[in-house]
């Protein structure tokens, strides 16, 4: 008899945004008139660019000829990538990166899901509270979460609170964890830590022989000096994190996927003796067993991204997105809420009015205003009371709805 992981039965059971989706749908349906406004979307809405399509065709029309076709290529990501994102991300920050410490892959959420795998299956694990659900739920299916207990909290799982009085940047964990989950700039809140407040996480993680999974998903956004776009702008830091860095909201790959970890040959954890074992390596066999590498069309559009016209292009459109960011800031502000985030990330988290279920807030919204956006309760227990919109729509409908909810709250 074929028995399943029964840890999958732990997993919270709908998928939030599928639930959403239905709602909406149900709305859609009862008044097909309503002229919805989505400022829930996780997702880039702007066409790729053009360096990026130029890029392509040429890589395809190689992919057609005998002389240049190309088949299997090397799972960790053809060199001519590997090498523009060492100029293009790392030499660029004065950071020195060795080309087998960087492995492009197909999304930073299948990285981010799968590097659990190359740890102890006892590793305790801390994960901010709200954030991206995927840290928390690949930890689940592994069996390192334990059960679910009635305030909404797994209970191995340690959660380090982001709440309005800490601006949204947790304290260490309470007891120690052996992988601590960061993501600066935050999805949801939109916060992103300071160079002084990730140097105390790196000094941290080497205190207490902590590895760090920094999900960088969002640092093409950071506008602010003092806020790094890698952590190994730390000291260090080569030594207790993994980086994870994505096309996806950089250069709107979410369609065509394409991410590259960065896994440092100075990063070691440890073996039931207690022996060093470089993570790089296990990280390596792990991806050639796994993997089958990026397609090349894939990746030569990856290489155009840091172009000098490719870098060009791919900043207008986040200047177009962080406008919009800075619009919803602004006239929830004008409107007499408190808003947070917009700064250095595509979200703004919307503290709602007291003594509403951020759930309900989604039914109020949609009614009232025709307005959509993510409640924070999907992200853990602390995103309750909070409303996470988001910078990925048109100028236009992110003016609307913002003069809808200014009209409405001035009533
Ligand atoms: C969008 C996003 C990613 C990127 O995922 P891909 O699989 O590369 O598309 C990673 N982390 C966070 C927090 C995100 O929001």
């Amino acid at each position: 008899m074929a028995k399943i992981n029964s840890n999958y039965l732990l997993l919270p059971n709908s998928y939030l945004f599928a639930e959403i989706a239905k709602k909406i749908k149900a709305y859609q349906k009862a008044n097909p008139k309503a002229d919805i406004i989505k400022m829930g979307i996780g997702d880039v809405t702007h066409p790729l660019t053009n360096s990026i399509v130029t890029a392509m065709e040429k890589a395809a029309k190689e992919m057609a000829e005998s002389s240049t076709f190309r088949g299997y290529g090397p799972e960790q990501g053809y060199d001519f990538l590997v090498n523009a994102v060492i100029n293009g991300e790392y030499k660029s920050r004065n950071i020195d990166i060795a080309p087998d410490e960087i492995f492009i892959s197909d999304g930073s959420k299948c990285d981010i899901a799968n590097i659990q795998e190359i740890f102890d299956i006892n590793s305790t694990v801390a994960i901010t509270d709200p954030v991206y659900p995927v840290y928390l739920d690949s930890n689940i299916m592994a069996g390192r979460s334990g059960r679910l207990n009635d305030k909404g909290y797994f209970e191995k799982i340690i959660y380090m609170s982001s709440t309005k009085e800490n601006n949204f940047k947790p304290s260490f964990p309470a007891k120690h964890a052996d992988l601590i989950y960061i993501c600066s700039p935050n999805n949801p809140t939109g916060a992103a830590l300071t160079k002084a407040e990730l140097k105390s996480w790196v000094e941290y993680a080497l205190e207490n022989k902590s590895i760090i999974l920094y999900d960088s998903a969002y640092s093409a956004y950071i506008q602010e000096e003092d806020v790094c776009g890698s952590i190994y702008e730390i000291p260090d830091a080569k030594k207790v994190a993994v980086e994870f860095k994505s096309f996806s909201k950089t250069a709107g790959f979410t369609g065509i996927r394409c991410a590259f970890t960065v896994v440092p040959k100075e990063l070691y954890a440890f073996d039931d003796m207690g022996n060093k074992v470089a993570l790089n390596k296990l990280w390596n066999r792990r991806q050639t067993t796994k993997f089958n590498g990026v397609s090349y069309i894939t990746q030569r559009a990856a290489e155009a991204v840091y172009s000098e016209q490719g870098m060009k292009e791919t900043k207008e459109v986040i200047k177009y997105y962080m406008n919009n960011a800075a619009i919803i800031l602004c006239g929830l502000k004008q409107a007499g809420f408190e808003a947070y985030g917009g700064v250095n990330a595509p979200y703004i988290w919307w503290k709602i009015p007291d003594g509403i279920k951020s759930f309900d807030f989604l039914d109020i919204l949609l009614e009232k205003y025709q307005i959509v956006g993510t409640p924070g309760s999907g992200f853990g227990p602390c995103g309750e009371g909070y409303f996470r919109l988001t910078a990925f729509n048109s100028q236009e409908k992110t003016k609307e709805a913002m003069q809808k909810i200014y009209k409405a709250a001035s009533n």
